[in-house]
């Protein structure tokens, strides 16, 4: 394992798109995205992510010539269709345009589909809590295997369909919330495999249906098990309901579609709301946010916590480490990096 500071890890992520033929504009907002990532302490949607990208490169299924195009453009509605382009630029512009909609109008309804992976999340819950935004997502994940199985199935039926709600608090400590409806992220089982450590209790199941521990029950060439979704029939709700907003509405793609090698595709449900419409004394409403959030944080720790925390505090904390510490890459997790930016002429 290895300390990198997020400049370094910009710096390689952005000369590998840039060879890769993105916009150096595009290129750096992968590279944002990524080490923001890294420094929230989310390591699956790190860089960790590149090799996967450059293999879809190379496979001809990820293209800088692939642009989005509206589909429909009528306030308060917005349906993109993403046509497997770069997912983080065309999901940060694709929620841009839905921010100023709802600044504009007090609601946007945000459909893009079929955009190539775009990462976590929370960070698009963040883009609009800075633009004062209520924002709420639903994701699904298709091009790949099914990897989650429903309540009580034994056979995966989702992926790792992500939901996140963000609250701007009006004091810059927006509430994010942002997780996997699986109890695990696919990419933490990734980055447990690569380390080769065991998973806890009560995230996975082998392809017969029994509780396992190894992160490989989950990755080829193994027979295929199935990560468990979280809050048991609760999340896999969650998860169903994320698979039909997101693409099943408007027809993007699906995970029960034929998997294409080394595709991820995101598609994205999304509702922006202005909560000054709702309450326009920005400072009454800040107040009342802050003293909710400030009494659950009150409350006493029980044994095995620090401190009781809030949604988005984690990910505020751990930045702060990793931007004094460093960003922790794996050795495996690095190599492969290297690789994959050699293969498009860029030495780390
Ligand atoms: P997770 O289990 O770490 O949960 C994160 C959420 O829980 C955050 O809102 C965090 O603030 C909150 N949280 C964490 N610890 C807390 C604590 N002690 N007290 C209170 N709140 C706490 O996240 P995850 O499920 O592993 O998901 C990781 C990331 O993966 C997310 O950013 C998600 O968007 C992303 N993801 C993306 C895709 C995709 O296809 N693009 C798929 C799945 C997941």
């Amino acid at each position: 394992m290895r300390l990198f500071s997020p400049e370094e890890l910009a710096d390689v992520t952005t000369r590998t798109f840039v060879a890769a033929g993105w916009p150096q504009a595009d290129a750096a907002e992968v590279a944002r995205h990524f080490v923001l990532a890294n420094l929230s302490g989310h390591d699956s949607h790190g860089v960790g992510m590149l090799p996967l990208y450059i293999a879809a490169v190379h496979d001809g299924l990820l293209s800088p010539a692939s642009m989005p195009v509206d589909r429909i453009n009528a306030a308060p509605f917005l349906v993109i269709d993403g046509q497997v382009a770069l997912g983080q630029p065309t999901a940060r512009r694709a929620v841009a345009r839905a921010c100023d909609m709802a600044l504009a109008g007090g609601v946007a309804v945000l459909n893009l589909i079929d955009a190539h992976h775009i990462g976590r999340i929370g960070d698009y819950a963040e883009q609009a809590a800075a633009a004062g935004l209520i924002a709420m997502f639903w994701v699904n994940v298709a091009g790949r295997v099914p990897i989650v199985a429903p309540h009580g199935g034994r056979e995966a039926r989702w992926g790792t369909n992500p939901h996140a709600i963000g609250v701007p608090d009006g004091q810059g400590r927006p509430l994010i919330l942002d997780f996997a409806t699986s109890r695990m992220a696919h990419g933490k089982a990734r980055v447990a495999f690569n380390k080769g450590v065991a998973v806890a209790d009560g995230f996975l199941i082998d392809a017969e249906g029994n509780a396992s521990n190894d992160p490989a029950v989950v990755f080829p060439p193994a027979p295929m098990g199935a990560l468990l979704p979280f809050g048991d029939h609760k999340g896999a709700g969650i998860a169903l309901i994320a698979e039909i907003l997101s693409a099943g509405l408007t027809g993007g793609a699906l995970i029960k579609d034929k998997p294409v090698k080394s595709w991820i595709i995101n598609s994205l449900f999304g509702i922006l709301i202005d909560p000054a419409k709702l309450e326009p004394d920005t400072a009454a409403r800040s107040a009342r946010i802050d003293a909710i959030a400030s009494y659950v944080r009150s409350a006493a720790p029980r044994e095995g916590f620090d401190k009781v925390r809030a949604p988005g505090d984690i990910e505020r904390e751990t930045r702060i480490s990793r931007q004094q510490q460093g960003i922790p890459v794996d050795d495996e997790t690095w190599r492969q990096i290297v690789a994959a930016a050699d293969s498009v002429g860029v030495k780390v």
